[in-house]
């Protein structure tokens, strides 16, 4: 039994439209839950069905601007309203502050207290020699995973399979590096389950959807999301009646090509499993994701 947590990186629930590619850009999602990814089809704020469970969340948290990557991971890992305690949304990377609420606990030491933990990202070589040398800015799910003595995973794993590239298929990589071999998304999404079996716990960042969203790329945008499905389509089958999937996003953006910046928009909590998935106080924001996985966590254990 395990938990697979996926976090994405600024995908929202945008009025569907033209400019909305996420509505209609992750078909393995919306048949689970019976409807489009966009605020018409979560206009209830909730999704029930068979093998599912989804819900918008707040990713404003109360806080005037829009919505960062610091404050709303933190948030997200932390079990915290990070964009309150700071007093405005904190883009990128968490600062000294952040930081020390992530290390003072957070989802991994969640998973890592109850069964075996891990983070399935692979880190490039150079990553971990800056971290040597204390030039690497780490984002939150890096400290988050290094505060609970989770041990990184690097491109010797990403080589014999039991690690992912951030991007899934190294589209990123291969730009600068044409020859270093691709990966498909089928293939990641059994390497995904394989890693999950081993697992109570498992982790999985995928952040170029915020990129392309920033470019308003709308060729990159489908392609990131067609990855993703593919991806997603694997790791779902794989999900067994005693596994959970999660799902969910740090802030919108990619849900509205029309503008360069992250939206005001909710975002998606999804729980699809086989089994009957525990009832839980509804979840509003973002800081209320970390009790939700904690709970899963607990039951999987
Ligand atoms: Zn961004």
């Amino acid at each position: 039994m395990g938990v697979f947590f996926l976090m994405l990186d600024g995908v929202g629930l945008g009025r569907p439209g033209a400019s909305n590619p996420v509505s209609a850009g992750l078909p393995s999602l919306s048949r689970i839950l019976g409807v489009p990814l966009d605020s018409m089809g979560f206009r209830s704020g909730e999704v029930r069905t068979s093998r599912a469970v989804a819900y918008s969340l707040d990713a404003r948290l109360g806080v005037e601007g829009i919505p960062q990557s610091a404050t709303g991971q933190t948030s997200i890992f932390c079990g915290i309203n990070a964009a309150a305690i700071l007093g405005r949304h904190e883009n990128s990377h968490p600062g000294s502050h952040l930081a020390g609420l992530i290390e003072s606990g957070n989802l991994f030491h969640d998973g890592k207290r109850r069964g075996k933990t891990t983070f399935l990202n692979a880190y490039r070589p150079e990553a971990f020699s800056r971290m040597e040398q204390g030039t690497y800015t780490p984002s939150a799910t890096t400290i988050a995973a290094k505060a609970a003595g989770i041990p990184l995973r690097s491109f010797a794993h990403l080589d014999r399979g039991q690690a992912l590239y951030h991007d899934i298929t190294h589209w990123t990589l291969r730009l600068k590096q044409p020859d270093f071999p691709e990966r498909q998304p089928v293939e990641a999404g059994k390497i995904a389950i394989s890693v999950m079996r081993e697992h109570l716990f498992t982790v999985f960042e995928y952040f170029v959807t915020d990129v392309a969203g920033h470019r308003q790329d709308e060729k990159l945008a489908h392609y990131v999301l067609s990855v993703l499905d593919q991806f997603l389509t694997i790791v779902i089958e794989g999900i067994l009646s005693e596994d959970y999937l999660v799902i969910t996003a740090d802030h919108g953006n990619l849900e509205d090509l029309s503008t360069p910046a992250h939206t005001p928009n909710d975002v998606f909590l999804v729980v699809i499993s086989g089994k009957k998935i525990p009832d839980v106080p509804r979840p509003l924001d973002l800081s209320h994701v970390r009790q939700l996985v904690g709970q899963l966590i607990e039951v999987a254990s």
